[in-house]
């Protein structure tokens, strides 16, 4: 199914031209217990609703970014680079 994804610098463009990165979750620090790894490496929430996630601008600006998505129905609710706060 094909929607259109509005990249941070080229704009609106086919999700074809994007590869996704999957969830977005928080990286746990150098100390944190093994269980904190293995949930960050191996298990994702799936949301049936508005998700954070990467996507990598493979035929565009080679830009990694993220997206806040409904997953039910590919509406994108907002685009952001990673350095960039959320309101
Ligand atoms: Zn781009």
């Amino acid at each position: 199914m094909s929607f259109l994804l509005p990249c941070p610098n080229c704009g609106p463009r086919d999700v074809y031209e994007f590869r996704f990165g999957g969830e977005y979750l928080k990286r746990p620090g150098p100390d944190a217990p093994s269980e904190a790894w293995v949930e960050y490496l191996y298990l994702r929430a799936n949301e049936a609703g508005a998700q954070n996630e990467w996507w990598y601008h493979r035929l565009g600006c080679r830009g990694w970014f993220l997206a806040l998505r409904d997953t039910r129905t590919n509406a994108v609710l907002e685009v952001y680079r990673p350095d960039e706060k959320r309101a």
